[in-house]
């Protein structure tokens, strides 16, 4: 199938954030194609945790460091302003995302850990995110729930979820009423530059394009590889797990400082079970559950939340967590190609969205952000 259609832009990979920038690209008028090589949302935007973050996580501040901590503080303030995003959202795509935003807990379970928690604030309120610490008693006053064995806790109240379910989709439609097209069952084999801009060759044809917009994640580097610059992403398996529908009890974010684990409940009353831990590989090198990482997991969240013994656990999956050196995003030029851009946002990237959308349709749109966005280079990753 050849298209004859032209568009202004391309954008290639249908996650959440292709998603959300074509809505945003779309919304300001331009006439967008939105490709992805399967269906809309089914890699990591569809097989995450729904964690809305917005605080700087423990296991790379404990072994990175401060220094690194604080070059993040600038990816960490596009999660703080996409989580203000986030609040609308739901309204202004005229989906329910299921958003809700009472807080995360990054629990402390020795003395040790909550003086790096301690540091760790310090360093979110230096950007103006007010995480605060918790004392035992205020932290079982907030969330009876959790161990009486934890001695304390960091609060940080802009966090929350959202079903990763609906979000993606729920752009993609909101970008299809404002005329994008969206073509899914299109991978993109070759970006080549042309005259007047892009002639993409997918395995559904050609598109021609005057700006093309790579939000493929892990797709990155070959997409890249291909133009002369691969860009570095890294790839890690990891799993997630839900549990039967049970009463609700759960009304934080809840993490934990000793050993991975994100922990919540949804909506419907499942517990989202995750938190990193790794999958495994079969033998044609296919990402598939990790036996161990699930008893691990399982007795991290029992350990912090003692109440869910009898839960049963219905399934478990696993997503591909892709990364930055760094950990902070990509929003840039590709260098050397006029007219092609880069957005990537690492390990958190659900969390980021919204944001990431506006920011990579205002990049596009008129070749510069309002925003300093010096920081999320690419030359700086390669
Ligand atoms: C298990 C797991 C749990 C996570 N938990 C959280 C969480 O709780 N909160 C949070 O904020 N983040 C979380 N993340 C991270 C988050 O899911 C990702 O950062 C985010 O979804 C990235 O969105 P994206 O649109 O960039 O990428 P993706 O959702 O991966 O989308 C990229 C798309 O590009 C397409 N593509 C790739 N190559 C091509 C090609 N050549 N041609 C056409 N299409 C192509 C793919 O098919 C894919 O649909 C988690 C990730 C995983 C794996």
């Amino acid at each position: 199938m050849t298209r004859d259609k032209s568009f202004d832009v391309i954008v290639i990979g249908g996650g959440a954030i292709g998603a959300s920038s074509a809505y945003q690209l779309a919304k300001q008028g331009a006439n967008v194609a939105l490709l992805d090589e399967f269906d809309l949302n089914t890699q990591a935007s569809g097989r995450n945790a729904g964690s809305l973050h917005g605080q700087i996580q423990y296991e790379p501040f404990e072994e990175l460091g401060t220094d690194w901590a604080k070059q993040f503080l600038h990816g960490l303030s596009i999660l703080a302003d996409s989580l203000e995003m986030w609040k609308g959202l739901s309204s202004e795509l005229g989906v329910d995302l299921e958003v809700s935003s009472n807080g995360g807990l990054m629990i402390a379970e020795n003395e040790k850990n909550l003086r790096h928690l301690e540091e760790k604030v310090r360093l979110e309120n230096s950007i103006g995110i007010a995480s605060r610490m918790l004392s035992q008693s205020e932290l079982q006053e907030k969330a009876p729930y959790i161990s009486s064995k934890m001695v304390g806790a960091a609060y940080c109240p802009i966090e929350g979820k959202a079903n990763p379910l609906v979000v993606a989709p729920a752009f993609a439609d909101a970008a299809r009423r404002h005329g994008a097209i969206i073509s899914t069952k299109t991978q993109v084999l070759e970006i080549e530059k042309s005259a007047t801009g892009f002639t993409v060759a997918t395995s559904a044809g050609q598109f021609i394009g005057s700006k093309v917009l790579i939000t493929a994640n892990a797709g990155i580097p070959k997409l890249t590889a291909g133009l002369g610059r691969k860009i570095p992403i890294s790839d890690v398996p990891v799993q997630v797990s839900v549990t039967e529908q049970i009463e609700k009890f759960v009304h934080h974010l809840v993490y934990f400082t000793s050993e991975k684990l994100t922990f919540k409940q949804a909506n419907s009353g499942s517990l989202l079970i995750g938190g990193g831990w790794p999958a495994r590989y079969d033998e044609k090198n296919n990402p598939i559950l990790n036996p161990d990482s699930l008893r691990s997991n399982l007795r991290v969240a029992l350990k912090v939340v003692p109440r869910i013994a009898d839960v049963k656990v219905i399934r478990t999956w696993v997503g591909t967590g892709n990364g930055t050196e760094d950990h902070n995003p990509i929003i840039d030029k590709f260098p050397g190609v006029a007219g092609l851009f880069v957005g990537m946002y690492p390990y958190m990237g659900f969390t980021a969205s919204p944001l990431m959308g506006r920011l990579l349709a205002e990049l596009v749109l008129t070749g510069r952000c309002e925003r300093d966005i010096s920081h999320f280079t690419i030359e700086r990753l390669l």
